[in-house]
């Protein structure tokens, strides 16, 4: 997936330090490696002599924060936040972290993931009296915790949390201790790592080693991490259920360096890639990827297909995230400047494209295309997951089910619609085997939620209709 009218936006990604002098400069530097996971907002909270100091703002996180900015974030601790959202100064009072004042003092909350009775608990609080001052989740979490009545912090955490459902990955600072959380099913990832004299929480490991930081684990799903000056002590205040991380984390959003769960992302995609070419064989020339999300699955394809595996189309790397298109008539305008063919490669072959989903499949049209305009005879589109069928409520900006292609369109259907000579996807057997089996959700393939929910619109698309957007 590559282009932002046919994309997966996942919607956050959190990182926390305790204990160092650089606190803000690594909360920095952390944000940078999980951009990938929101392009949107940034923001990053640090407390100093009991006291919270914020610093938010709409845009990549190099954009967000200077040498200045961060030079006014002192203190040891810190909790960072990236976000995706739709741009627009209405959205930057949903930018995080979110800091509140309360009975106990101050708190900031950064959250990753969504929840599934946010309207229903909004509803109740606001018939009780509470004023919210924006539509994101994270902050019916801040009401739950303020009008707790457990005499601390920890415990109000653990008490507010046992009133929602769904998916949270959260960081929580106050002035004296920092706090992570991963909901009981785990949807969401959350890891710990160990600086010399840090400890740090990073929603992926990848943004450890920028830092130097040492990986020590995830989070347990359901565990609550309690780090203050006595040290660090673990709880598990949640009725315990079966374990279901996304899937989709391993698919497309989290980082091919990253490990979850001890599983490397990298390699799991390239199993994704073998099983795919085990299961949907093709007679073909080359295999290319669709980069850079596709690169490993294409890998472990041609490996398994024994055909070469080339680079047959380039991403610029170099595209900001807005342009103006100098011809409303140069068609395919927006993609064209994402990726470019390499004629060399695909002339007179027959191709294999190698994607990890389709959303719209907009896309993939004009990929086939431009592929098709560079000489390439054959183009059969392969799939390193499921059809895409189901909108995710877990914290994943998918479009509503009608916008899914899959939803409504066979592959033969879909393949007439992009234009390719074949499509095939990876089955959701072959998908479980390559993360190693049971304990994963996969809503968004099979339709089976794991957690129930209300709405029937997915939350990000819930808070563009409050907004009026
Ligand atoms: Fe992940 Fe899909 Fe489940 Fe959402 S529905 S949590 S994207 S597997």
């Amino acid at each position: 997936m590559t282009l932002d009218d046919d994309h997966f936006h996942d919607q956050c990604g959190v990182f926390g330090v305790y204990g160092s002098k650089e606190a803000a400069n690594l909360a920095y530097l952390g944000l940078h490696s999980l951009q990938h996971r929101g392009q949107e907002s940034a923001g990053i909270a640090t407390v100093e002599h009991g006291r919270l100091l914020i610093h938010r703002g709409l845009g990549l996180v190099q954009e967000v924060f200077t040498q200045d900015v961060l030079a006014k974030l002192p203190g040891e601790n810190a909790i960072g936040h990236v976000r995706y959202s739709t741009a627009g100064g209405s959205h930057l009072k949903n930018v995080q972290p979110i800091a509140v004042d309360y009975s106990l003092g101050s708190i900031a909350v950064a959250h990753n993931g969504n929840l599934t009775n946010a309207d229903e608990t909004r509803e109740r609080l606001e018939s009780e009296g509470s004023i919210f001052q924006a539509s994101s989740d994270t902050e019916v979490i801040v009401h739950l915790i303020a009008r707790s009545r457990q005499p601390t912090a920890v415990d109000r955490v653990a008490d507010a949390l046992t009133q929602v459902k769904g998916a949270f990955s959260l960081l929580f600072l106050t002035a004296d201790e920092m706090i992570a959380v991963r909901d009981p099913f785990g949807f969401r990832p959350l890891s710990i790592g160990r600086t010399k004299d840090a400890y740090v929480f990073s929603s992926e490991p990848c943004a450890f080693d920028l830092i130097s930081a040492e990986y020590l684990r995830d989070l347990e799903p359901g565990e609550m991490v309690v780090i203050d000056q006595q040290g660090m002590r673990s709880l598990f205040p949640f009725a315990s259920v079966n374990r279901k991380m996304c899937i989709f984390e391993y698919v497309y959003f989290a980082r091919p360096d990253s490990a979850l769960g001890g599983i490397s992302v990298y390699e799991a995609r390239k199993r994704m890639g073998r099983t795919l070419a085990a299961e949907q064989p093709i007679d073909a020339d080359v295999v290319i990827p669709v980069p850079d999300s596709g690169v490993a699955a294409a890998l472990g394809f041609a490996e398994a297909a024994k055909l070469p595996f080339e680079m047959g189309l380039i991403r610029s790397h170099y595209v900001g995230r807005t342009f103006i298109e100098p011809e409303s008539s140069i068609r395919h305008f927006g993609v064209r400047l994402k990726l470019s063919p390499v004629r060399e490669i695909l002339a007179g072959k027959r191709v294999v494209v190698i994607d990890d989903s389709i959303v719209r499949g907009t896309t993939s049209r004009k990929i086939v295309k431009m592929l098709r305009d560079a000489g390439a005879r054959e183009i059969h589109m392969r799939i390193s997951s499921p059809p895409t069928r189901w909108p995710c409520f877990y914290g994943i900006d998918t479009p509503s089910r009608s916008e899914l292609i899959a939803s409504s369109h066979t592959a033969e259907e879909i393949a007439k619609y992009v234009t390719c000579d074949s499509i095939g996807y990876l089955s959701v057997e072959g998908m479980h085997k390559a993360v190693g089996g049971a304990g994963y959700c996969d809503a968004c393939f099979t339709g089976e939620y794991p957690v129930p929910f209300r709405q029937t619109v997915p939350p990000n698309r819930r808070q563009l209709a409050l907004v009026g957007v």
